[in-house]
């Protein structure tokens, strides 16, 4: 299973390199608690081609087919419904001291901001050996539809959706990104729903409920009525982020994404703010990404293209000018990246970075892990 050797680099005598090609990729199926325990070099592929022959679904899953379980759950990466966290039964690790753990997710860590203890590790604490998920029957049938809701109205209604227990997507896309993808003049925000049900789904009380409660903005809502034009309503989704990159070669322009958690009683605000903010710095912002993954934060793409990039200036107006909403930052992809930490540098406190040192010392004590992370926190702590 574990290919190995070590060696010295040419460019630091001081630093013992150890290869280690960890090769784990089995898959089995644990029948009587409904959970599958996959090797760590697994990737969301092979894993959704497993689950397909049981008829058998999980909550996490994305466009990145290669990536590895282990790499998933280290970034407390999410989908569209859940985070890996919520997901992840337990993990097992061998950590940097030469101990096996089994390490449990923290239900409640909805972003990838920083580690803790069975939750997006990032690498730091050891080598994850296996991984157990909770897993469900995949739905039999689905159903989709597209509407578009104004900026302030948004939380009412996704709130309402969340009412029903057959709701499984709810995708947002700001009037720019729709500009962009559809070539539609759009105010609001237009969101993609999914209801999903493993026997049949009868969705009769929640559209009358909608239509109860929003008339205007269910009139105009597109329904899915059949496989493929539910594949249609979704493609716009699928195909937004090629689509920006591509719209800011053509402009000319840099572009540049962050990963914010956004408090959901003030989306409406903070989008305003940060499209106010932007263009007043000569760029367009586009807000895109997900509302299921936590219950307080919408976890939202906030890329903008501008003819020159300053990494620091969306991260600085936030911690200037919007401190008072709790704005999380690397939601998704991981806060232990370079860019992204020094992204989190903007809202961590001390406490938080000196906790991280702690852990990460307590179950990596020699450094083997990450070292020049570790060094980016020494750097960080002011003593
Ligand atoms: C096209 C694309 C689309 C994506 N879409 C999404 C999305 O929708 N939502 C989202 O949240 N993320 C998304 N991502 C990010 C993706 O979830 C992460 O990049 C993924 O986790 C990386 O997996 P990897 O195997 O490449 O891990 P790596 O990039 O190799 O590693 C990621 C981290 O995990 C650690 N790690 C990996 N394996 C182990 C192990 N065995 N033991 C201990 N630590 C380990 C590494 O040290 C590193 O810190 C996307 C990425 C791509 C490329």
């Amino acid at each position: 299973m574990v290919e190995s050797s070590s060696f010295r680099p040419m460019l630091n005598e001081d630093h013992l390199v150890i290869y280690l090609n960890y090769n784990n990729r089995s898959i089995v199926f644990n029948d009587e608690d409904q959970t599958v325990t996959v090797g760590a070099m697994v990737q969301l592929g092979e894993f959704n081609a497993f689950l397909d022959q049981y008829n058998l679904s999980w909550e996490v899953n994305f466009s990145a087919h290669s990536a590895s379980i282990a790499g998933i759950v280290s970034t407390n990466a999410g989908g569209e419904r859940s985070k890996a966290a919520s997901q992840v039964a337990y993990f097992d690790l061998i950590g940097g001291d030469g101990k096996e753990y089994r390490l449990y997710s923290d239900l409640e860590q909805t972003h990838s901001m920083f580690p803790k203890l069975g939750t997006a590790t990032q690498g730091l604490l050891g080598l994850i050996t296996s991984i157990t998920i909770h897993v469900k029957p995949r739905f039999k049938e689905t159903l989709s539809a597209m509407v578009k809701i104004p900026y302030d109205q948004v939380n009412l209604f996704v709130d309402k959706l969340r009412d029903s227990p057959y709701l499984i997507a709810c995708e947002m896309m700001d009037h720019k990104c729709i500009k962009e993808v559809l070539d539609r003049q759009d105010d609001g925000m237009t969101l993609l729903i999914k209801w999903g049900s493993v026997n049949t789904l009868n969705l009769e009380s929640e559209f009358e409920g909608l239509v109860n409660s929003f008339p205007d903005y269910v009139e105009s809502m597109m329904v899915s009525d059949s496989v493929s034009s539910e594949e249609a309503l979704w493609k716009s989704r699928h195909d937004l982020s090629d689509t920006l990159r591509h719209v800011a070669k053509q402009k000319n322009m840099a572009y540049i994404g962050y990963d914010l958690g956004i408090p959901k009683d003030s989306l409406s605000r903070v989008i305003n703010e940060l499209n106010h903010y932007i263009s007043s710095q000569g760029g367009h912002l586009f807000v895109f990404g997900h509302s299921m993954q936590s219950k307080t934060h919408y976890t939202l793409h906030c890329n903008y293209m501008m003819k020159k990039i300053n990494p620091q200036l969306l991260p600085r107006f936030i911690k200037d000018e919007l401190s008072d909403f709790d704005i999380h930052f690397s939601t998704e992809h991981g806060g232990c990246g370079e860019k992204s930490f020094n992204d989190i540098l903007f809202v961590i406190s001390q406490q938080e970075l000196k906790d991280i040192l702690v852990l990460t010392r307590q179950y990596d004590p020699n450094d083997l892990f990450r070292r020049n992370f570790k060094q980016l926190l020494e750097e960080n702590i002011k003593s």
